[in-house]
């Protein structure tokens, strides 16, 4: 895709054909599509002849890790919350940490930006995916956007920001206790500034938003169209980038602070559902983000991504094989219509 000739959302998909002969003599096709986002004009592929396959740990669901009950060495559970997290600087609030509900936001210890923070959903030290309350998750939300209104008024330059979470280790979380991640910082990432200048030169070519125009697309077409909580609206991706991934958008609000309360609720329903379908398809483990530009000239629209990371189990491979990691090109077995049929049922 020419971002010069960008006017129209182009929804490509080719199939390529792998031809060899059998074990057993016989001469076989095996198909791969290759499809590419309208979004970022990046490839992905499904590799169709490994829809059946049975993924060691995907049999049922994992049982739970062997430090689900280690507590006492949880610097997110109490009484060590108080002693062992940090506090927020008073400069950007005096209050040290957020409390909204049994939510509780404070700076990550282990920064990755200028304003990186660890927002908890409650006391709860292990969480199986699903099994959340709709309000913990809420009430995180809350947490994170209250955070990020203080970073703005104390740092307006800090535009890039994120709310992200790695459920289980095998998605990339380091501690057990659920939580999101937040970062604030003045300098776009990768996919900040992709999405910033993708949706910028749409708007100019056509005057349109581009996720409403690229909702409006799959709800005219249906098939990876899966529901709505509230005003999110949630669909499957077209040319995934990784295992059953799902985006919820929230068209026309282009700024965090034009969410209204029952927005972000909603948006909480809507992360509880795609965690009990991914429950159902025997994953444990998913990352989720939104990012978003907080600037007037963004035309980027709230939108948020989920997709089911490889089990943290025993013996589990990883979802990123060398084609992934060097090539570039994300590989799933499962054509996305397929799904969002599965996924229908939870919404
Ligand atoms: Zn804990």
């Amino acid at each position: 895709m020419s971002i010069n000739d960008f006017t129209s959302l182009e929804f490509k998909s080719r199939i390529i054909t792998a031809e060899f002969i059998l074990p057993s003599g016989e001469i076989t096709e095996k198909d791969i599509e290759i499809r590419t986002s309208p979004v970022t004009g990046r490839t992905s592929r499904i590799a169709f002849s490994r829809i059946n396959e049975n993924e060691p740990g995907t049999g049922r669901l994992p049982g739970p890790p062997p430090d689900r009950d280690n507590i006492s060495k949880c610097p997110f559970c109490m009484p060590q919350l108080n002693s062992q997290t940090p506090r927020i600087h008073s400069n950007i609030t005096r209050s040290g940490r957020l409390i909204q509900g049994d939510s509780v936001l404070f700076p990550n210890l282990f920064p990755y930006g200028s304003y990186s923070a660890v927002s908890l959903f409650d006391r709860h030290h292990y969480v199986e995916i699903g099994n959340a309350s709709v309000d913990s998750y809420f009430n995180s939300l809350i947490n994170c956007r209250n955070y990020l209104k203080k970073i703005l008024n104390h740092d307006p330059d800090a535009i890039y920001l994120a709310i992200t979470q790695n459920h289980l280790p095998s998605a990339g979380g380091s501690l057990l206790h659920p939580h999101l991640q937040i970062n604030a910082d003045r300098i776009p990432s990768n996919h900040h500034r992709t999405l910033y200048k993708t949706a910028d030169m749409y708007y100019r070519n056509t005057g349109h938003d581009l996720f409403s125009d690229y909702l409006a697309h799959e709800k005219e077409d249906g098939r990876r169209y899966i529901g709505r909580t509230g005003s999110w609206e949630w669909v499957v991706s077209f040319a995934p980038e990784g295992f059953f991934e799902i985006w919820g958008i929230l068209p026309q609000k282009t700024s965090f602070k034009q969410a209204s309360d029952t927005d972000w609720q909603t948006l909480a329903s809507g992360i509880i559902n795609i965690q009990k379908f991914y429950r159902h398809l025997n994953r444990n483990s998913y990352n989720l983000g939104l990012l978003i530009t907080e600037d007037e000239s963004s035309r980027i629209e709230l939108r948020i991504v989920m997709l089911a990371r490889s089990n943290y189990a025993p013996w589990v491979r990883s979802d990123y094989t060398g084609f992934e990691v060097m090539l570039g090109d994300m590989t799933t077995f499962i054509p996305p219509e397929q799904t969002a049929e599965m996924a229908r049922e939870f919404f």
